[in-house]
Order: structure tokens, then C-alpha cells, then sequence
């Protein structure tokens, strides 16, 4: 069985004690254990975080983005490795987990413009002889927590930026998929990364908790559900760290009356099943506004019944199973709920068989939801897609705003005036037109609002550059040339 560990120091730590098992999801099969640090390997991997700090945070610009670039060229090359290792334990179909990479591809290729981005301000002659400019600095040890359901793309948030400011990191992964973490290590490494910049130590709560009590670290990016992403920013506030926790979500995808509704079905059902719905950005409500409800839900019913669902390393499949038993057994619970709350079961997952013990479920369909049902209200985090009917454009904004999440929301019209009302008026952070999962390109920044972001920056893009570097202001006099001792052969004053 494959041991998982941690990565300490530019080596592979393979004594540990604690472990956690590791599934491939589309077998039910345990495909490994994972090392859960302690206490004193979470410090063995910021101890080797700080004694590289010195040294890298002086490196020139040069140096970083050269660095910068040969990951991004090992990343490249390394696609098919980086997403066989996502779906071998995550679950998801290969093209899914290739697009992940190429997400995450997309920031450090941002990170790659570290020499532009580090650029602070300068103003000449802010007083008679005074000039004042700008450093941006790094800000020490920082460190990143990470989610199941993006174990390449979600580290690669954080990561390039990070490191390309003169941080070092230590990475938590999740310890469902713990793997790719490691392959990015070897890659950091082989771009030519000194050793000790970048670490990952696996574990769980011990670990994260740890790291957020570590007086060595400056600064902790969390991406998870809200439940911790509170804990973290708390934690980690109380600490007197920097934190950005992006939480959980539940997207809404609003459909007007003048929308094209084969198109609005397919965005539906890729943005709702895709990945089987673990995706932070999936679409788990739509809001059918007027008469469009009807052929909305019969389009996407249509739809589920030639969903191909299987084994995620299968090409045909285009949904794979869920990360874990318990997580399916979850996710299929609400099901019941929903029934029993007196919405309209249309299509239930669970009547679909599957061959062997994968931890799969059908793609789940439930109509004439309310808001204050309990189904409506939880972040489910799988393949069961909501349907809220509204009457008015305005209710459905309405009800967008009144959740507790706000991470994405889209619009599917024909009108731009009514987008451009949905986007003004919308309480969330991304927002997508005609767009089912509006994830912004890495030259913008990710993050919701409301219990989807605790912390005021957003991850990735600019806003990432700017969590991990500090800014100092330095203000300078210099005394005019023809005063000085020594006749430089200057007028006098000017
Ligand atoms: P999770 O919150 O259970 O775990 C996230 C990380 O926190 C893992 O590394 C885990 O080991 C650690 N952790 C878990 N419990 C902890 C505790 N009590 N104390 C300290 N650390 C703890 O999330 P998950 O199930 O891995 O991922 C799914 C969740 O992540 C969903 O809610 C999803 O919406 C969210 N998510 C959000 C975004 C976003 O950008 N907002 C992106 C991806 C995923």
C-alpha cells in the first residue's frame, strides 16, 4: 500500500505515526495511508521554512521568476501526472481534473510576472529634496490549508504568488488526496527551488492547528468548508496573523423568462454534476423565474438520463463518484430531507444502480424548493441540483441575496439591462453572465462574500500578490549637490 508523507526541507519524510487511509473513490478500495503530523513535525517543517526565509527573500527578481518559469514549464509537462494523481484519489473524470491543472497552471504563469507585480510606488519631490517610494515586502513563514476537492489547482492559488513575494511555505494538504501535493513539491524542487522554501506536511486539525499557533508563522491561507474557514480566521486572528479563509458556498444560477433554455440546461447540468457537484463553484440552486421553470427542469431531466457516470480515469465517463463513503451516504440523506420537507423529488441519484462498492450516486434533481427548507440552506456538496421558481427577476435577486453564502451567482437572459441589474445588485463576489461557474482568470482574484470569504483578501491575482507582501513607505531627503563639501561643479540651488 503507498505511504504518503510529508515533504520537509527539499526531502520526503517517511517515519510517522498516525495515519488516515486513502480510497480510490470509484472502487471503495483503500489505496494507501497517509502520514497526520504532530506537533513537533508541523514545527520540523516551519523550523525549515524559517531558516530559508533568510536567504530567499534576498534572491533578485531574476531569480524567482526563473524559478517561476521552469515550474511552469514542469507543470506543463507533468499535466497527465498531476491530474491521474486528482482523480486516482479524488475521484473526478480525467478531463475535469486536467482542466484543474490548467487553472492552476494559469497562476503561475501570473506569478511568473513576479518583477512587474512587485513594483511599488514612487513620488519624486514630495517636499522640496523629498522622496518617498515604496517596498514591498515578504512577510516570513506563511502557510496554506487546502481542500479535497482541488488538490492541484486550490495549492496552486496560493503557492506561485507566495513564493514569487520571498515567502516560504508550508502546505496542509488535504489528507483525503494527499498526493499531488508531493508531486508539486518534486516539481518546485526541480525548477530549482532551494530547499526548505516550500514543504507539505500532511495531516489533519493537529496539523492545521499547529500551524495556526505557530508563533513562526506570519501569515495562513485557508480554503475549505465555512465551519473551519471561521475556526481558521479566528484562530488565526487571535494569533495575530494575516488570514484569508474562503468557505463553503451554494451558487445560485438565476434563469429568466427570455433565456435560451438549451443552453441554460446544459450550463445547468455541467455546472451541477460536473465533478459530482464538489466543486466550491457548482451551481446547486437554480432560480427559474416565471414560465421558463417548466421547460428548465424537463431540459435538465432529459439531460441527467444520458449522464454517463463511471470510474473517473474512464474517458466515457463525464461524472465520477463522490471523495467517501460517508460523504455519498451525506450528500444521498438529503434526498429524504428534501421529500419529507414537501419538495419534489424528480430524478433521485440513489435509484441508479452501480457496479461495485465506488462510492457513486446518480445525478439528483429536486423541484419546488423552498428557501427556508433545510436542503435549500445546507451546502450539500454533491450531485443534487435544487430548483427555487420565482415569480419576479427582482424576487430571484432576492432570494440570491438572502442566503448566507455568497461566492458565485449566475444569470442566464437575453437582456443585458437585466445582467447588468443582476450584477450591480447581487450579493456575491463572482459573477457570471450567460457564465454557469464564473471562476475569474488568474490576472483577477478569487472569493466570495457574506460566509464565503472570512478576511478581507481575495485569493490569487493581485489580491494575492498583495496578502503575501507587506508594503513599507520610505520617505528620503537628500541635500542639494552645491552643498556639498566637495565641488561636484553644480549651480547653486536650483
Ligand atoms: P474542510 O473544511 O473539511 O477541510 C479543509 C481543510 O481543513 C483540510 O485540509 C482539512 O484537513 C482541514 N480541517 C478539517 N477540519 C478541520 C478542523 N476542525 N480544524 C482545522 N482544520 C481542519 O473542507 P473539504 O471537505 O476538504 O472541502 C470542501 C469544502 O471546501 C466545501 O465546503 C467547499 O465549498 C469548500 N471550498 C471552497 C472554495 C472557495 O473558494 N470558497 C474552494 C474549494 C472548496
Amino acid at each position: 500500500m503507498k505511504r504518503i508523507g510529508h515533504f520537509i526541507g527539499g526531502q520526503r519524510t517517511g517515519e510517522f505515526g498516525r495515519t488516515a487511509p486513502v480510497y480510490d473513490p470509484a472502487t471503495g478500495v483503500q489505496t494507501g495511508e497517509v502520514g497526520l503530523a504532530d506537533v513537533a513535525e508541523v514545527d520540523q517543517a516551519v523550523a525549515a521554512a524559517a531558516a530559508a526565509f533568510g536567504e530567499w527573500r534576498h534572491s533578485s527578481l531574476t531569480t524567482r521568476s526563473r524559478v517561476l518559469f521552469a515550474f511552469r514549464q514542469l507543470v506543463d509537462e507533468h499535466r497527465q501526472e498531476l491530474a491521474a494523481l486528482a482523480t486516482a484519489e479524488h475521484g473526478k473524470v480525467l478531463s475535469d481534473a486536467a482542466g484543474e491543472v490548467a487553472r492552476g497552471l494559469e497562476c503561475v504563469e501570473f506569478a511568473c510576472g513576479i518583477p512587474q507585480l512587485l513594483k511599488g510606488g514612487h513620488s519624486a519631490q514630495a517636499a522640496t529634496g523629498v522622496e518617498v517610494h515604496e517596498l514591498k515586502q515578504p512577510l516570513g513563514v506563511v502557510a496554506g490549508v487546502t481542500p479535497f476537492n482541488f488538490p492541484v489547482m486550490v495549492p496552486l492559488w496560493m503557492i506561485p504568488n507566495a513564493i514569487a513575494s520571498g515567502n516560504t511555505f508550508v502546505l496542509k494538504p488535504s489528507e483525503k488526496d494527499p498526493s499531488a501535493a508531493l508531486l508539486i513539491a518534486a516539481l518546485l524542487k526541480d525548477a530549482g527551488l532551494p530547499d526548505g522554501v516550500f514543504n507539505v506536511v500532511q495531516g489533519d486539525a493537529v496539523a492545521v492547528d499547529r500551524l495556526l499557533d505557530h508563533p513562526d508563522v506570519e501569515a495562513v491561507s485557508f480554503v475549505g468548508s465555512t465551519t473551519v474557514a471561521r475556526h481558521i480566521y479566528e484562530r488565526g486572528a487571535a494569533a495575530g496573523k494575516r488570514v484569508q479563509a474562503l468557505g463553503g458556498a451554494k451558487n445560485h444560477m438565476v434563469v429568466l423568462p427570455d433565456a435560451d433554455v438549451e443552453m441554460a440546461a446544459d450550463a445547468a447540468v455541467s455546472a451541477a454534476y460536473g465533478s459530482a457537484g464538489e466543486r466550491c463553484m457548482a451551481v446547486s440552486v437554480v432560480v427559474a423565474v416565471g414560465a421558463v421553470a417548466d421547460p428548465v427542469v424537463d431540459a435538465v431531466n432529459k439531460r441527467i438520463a444520458k449522464l454517463r457516470i463511471g470510474a473517473g480515469a474512464d474517458p466515457e465517463s463525464e461524472m465520477g463518484p463522490l471523495v467517501t463513503r460517508a460523504h455519498r451516504d451525506k450528500v444521498a440523506s438529503y434526498l429524504d430531507i428534501a421529500a419529507a420537507e414537501g419538495a419534489k423529488v424528480v430524478v433521485d441519484g440513489r435509484e441508479q444502480p452501480f457496479d461495485g462498492d465506488g462510492f457513486f450516486l446518480g445525478a439528483s434533481l429536486v423541484d419546488y424548493v423552498q428557501p427556508d427548507m433545510q436542503v435549500y440552506q445546507d451546502e450539500i456538496f454533491g450531485p443534487v441540483l435544487c430548483v427555487v421558481r420565482a415569480d419576479t427577476a427582482q424576487q430571484a435577486i432576492d432570494i440570491v441575496n438572502a442566503n448566507r453564502y455568497g461566492n458565485g451567482a449566475a444569470i442566464f437572459t437575453r437582456d443585458g439591462g437585466a445582467a447588468r441589474r443582476f450584477q450591480h445588485d447581487v450579493s456575491v463576489g463572482m459573477v457570471g453572465v450567460n457564465v454557469p461557474i464564473p471562476v475569474p482568470v488568474a490576472y483577477f482574484s478569487f472569493g466570495g462574500w457574506k460566509d464565503s470569504l472570512f478576511g478581507d483578501s481575495h485569493m490569487y491575482g493581485p489580491e494575492g500578490v498583495h496578502f503575501y507582501t507587506r508594503t513599507k513607505v520610505v520617505t528620503s531627503r537628500w541635500p542639494d549637490p552645491s552643498t556639498s563639501q566637495v565641488d561636484l561643479g553644480f549651480p547653486t540651488h536650483r
